[in-house]
């Protein structure tokens, strides 16, 4: 491609919005167009690179035995209904209604379609393993669309699905992805992790995340240096303090005015935040948005919620709980803000964090506008309707696999798998006939891949303040020919011959043979990212040109032969 001909628009000022390093290049590079909040277009060299990132991925797929359909976006509520997700999928699900008005939702991830294919066409077992993916337009109305390609509300997401007749035929293929998922975001340039998940509004049982480390991330990963240990926080499992063999001592109430954070009750009693419980109140909703209960979750005072294991123990959508206000909940349930405990209160679901099971004679509030009772005891003095980990793994917490204190980083999620077992063929009735002519459950598994988030974690791991630093593999052109002044006869015949000779060799050529001064055109090659650059100038005359690589700081000299040789071994050893 000639540069003087390809619609480029680099940017020299960025919008305020762009705040990441990805975001800031693409729209500098002019390799996405902003439509509206989270919704962009892609320009020439943004798409190539996802498509480069979209072939890596079909490759990967077809050699696991994958098959590629393509289904619609627009999905029929009916099929959404069916498997209960209508709701539970929440205001993230974005609904449309056609002028019949019959729902509609533009397919955030596709389970329900992929089910459907597998109740009304698999019939036997010897249909099965079977594994069906699509590359595909997704949609979901983000509460915060923000980061570019990172967070918006329309992106390109590669999802499978695996189904087969057991238990171990799942296993077996959600090894086969996690193995794949491992080669494409190597092939991709990208340093990874693959950390244990929750499963969302996905469901299943077993969940990976693949993480590409970025400070930039909104994923927050919780590992361990001794071991293998990595999970999200949301997933994370914490241990709980050992369990104290003090003697319960009596129950005493105690003024305390003011104090209503943890660390006042604490500071005003004398005692350590880890001998006092704190109480987060919620209320939640029902499927038509009406306040349908009060929940009170227990956690000791030093320790942080996890609202996703506070979901999870409820076992209800993540969109369907809030705080609640403290004064209405009061009403009903007896509490009180900024001194609420377990005893005396009424009316509400009690969490109860496991950890609070074994600690002695802790301090809770009185339910009574200052006051804290002491010497607060599991058991002796109050219960909760459930007991579980409900608390974050922090920083220096003891790793639950082998004890070592735990360590934090951040990472953008490029890629998740789950094992979902049964839960869609049960809700959507997915059967086959086993070998004994019994009806049984598909086992299925899926398998999710964002290509334009995973080309703003390639530019996020690799860029510098010039501007991105494409690996070869998803780079939009391999080579980019730099001509010094493209009026000169030999300069401009020598920098054709070059762009000839390379692209009959197989390589994607950038000729820039644009009218501008030297020093835009290496500004914008800088920016651009193509991995080598052969810039044509006055020593064309004699047969030598200069041969750089965008990752390294040092330049050659060769001859123009030497030059299209060495390009071409490059490209194809890399790409
Ligand atoms: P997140 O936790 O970041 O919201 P998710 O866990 O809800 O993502 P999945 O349902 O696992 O996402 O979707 C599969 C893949 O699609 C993700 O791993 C991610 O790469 C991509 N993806 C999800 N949401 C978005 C989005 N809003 N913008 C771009 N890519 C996305
Ligand atoms: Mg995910």
């Amino acid at each position: 491609m000639k540069l003087s001909k390809m619609h480029l628009k680099t940017l020299r000022e960025v919008p305020n919005e762009a705040e990441i390093p990805s975001h800031i290049l693409m729209m500098r590079t002019g390799m996405i167009r902003r439509l509206a909040s989270g919704v962009y277009g892609f320009m020439p060299l943004g798409w190539r690179s996802i498509r480069k990132v979209e072939n890596i991925v079909r490759e990967e797929m077809d050699a696991a035995g994958g098959q590629e359909i393509l289904m619609s976006a627009v999905q029929p509520a009916e099929l959404w209904q069916d498997s209960g997700r209508w709701y539970a999928y929440g205001p993230e699900l974005w609904r449309v209604k056609d002028r019949h008005g019959r729902d509609f939702c533009l397919g955030p991830t596709a389970e329900e379609i992929f089910t459907d294919i597998v109740r009304t066409d698999v019939t036997s077992h010897r249909q099965l393993p079977m594994n069906l993916y699509q590359i595909q337009t997704k949609y979901r109305d983000e509460a915060r669309p923000r980061f570019g390609l990172m967070r918006s509300r329309e992106f390109i997401m590669k999802d499978s699905y695996s189904f087969d007749k057991d238990y171990e035929g799942l296993d077996k293929s959600y090894q086969e992805m996690y193995d794949a998922y491992t080669k494409i975001f190597t092939r991709c340039g990208l340093t990874f992790r693959p950390v244990e998940a929750d499963t969302g509004a996905i469901g299943g049982s077993n969940s990976h995340e693949f993480t590409a480390f970025s400070e930039v991330g909104e994923s927050e990963i919780a590992f361990c240096e001794h071991c293998d240990m990595a999970a999200t926080v949301e997933r994370a499992e914490c241990v709980d303090a050992p369990a104290s063999d003090a003697e319960m001592l009596a129950l005493e109430e105690v003024h305390t005015p003011e104090t209503k954070t943890i660390e006042e009750v604490a500071a005003f009693l004398g005692v350590e935040k880890s001998q006092t419980m704190k109480a987060l109140l919620f209320v939640t909703y029902d499927e038509e948005q009406k306040e349908n209960g009060y929940v009170a979750a227990f956690i000791r005072g030093d320790r942080e919620l996890n609202m996703i294991k506070l979901v999870n123990a409820l076992d209800i959508p993540e969109h369907s709980i809030e705080f609640a206000d403290e004064e209405k909940m009061g009403a009903s349930c007896g509490c009180v803000g900024g001194f609420t405990g377990p005893i005396g209160l009424h009316d509400c679901k009690i969490v109860v964090d496991s950890e609070l099971v074994g600690q002695k004679n802790l301090v809770a509030g009185a339910n009574k506008t200052d006051y804290h009772i002491k010497n607060v005891n599991y058991g002796r003095d109050f219960e909760g309707d459930i007991v579980v980990d409900i608390k974050n793994l922090l920083e220096g917490d003891p790793c639950p696999v082998c004890g070592a204190p735990v360590k934090h980083t951040r990472g953008i999620e490029v890629g998740q798998v789950f094992k979902l077992g049964t839960k869609y063929s049960e809700s959507m009735g997915a059967t086959y006939k086993d070998e004994n002519q019994q009806d049984q459950l598909i086992v299925m598994g899926c398998y999710g891949i964002g290509i334009t988030r995973t080309v703003a974690a390639v530019i996020e791991q690799h860029h510098d303040e010039n501007g991105i630093i494409w690996p070869m593999s998803v780079a939009p052109y391999h080579v980019i020919i730099t001509v010094m002044k493209p009026d000169d006869e030999v300069q401009a015949e020598v920098a054709e011959k070059i762009y000839a000779d390379l692209q009959k060799a197989g390589a994607e050529v950038l000729l820039d043979d644009r009218k501008e001064r030297p020093g835009v055109k290496f500004k914008d090659a800088d920016l651009l990212g193509i991995p080598i650059r052969i810039t044509v100038g006055r020593g064309a005359a004699d047969g030598i040109v200069e041969y750089k690589m965008r990752r390294d700081a040092d330049k050659v000299e060769l001859g123009v032969e030497e030059a299209i040789t060495k390009a071409i071994t490059t490209v194809n050893e890399e790409k």
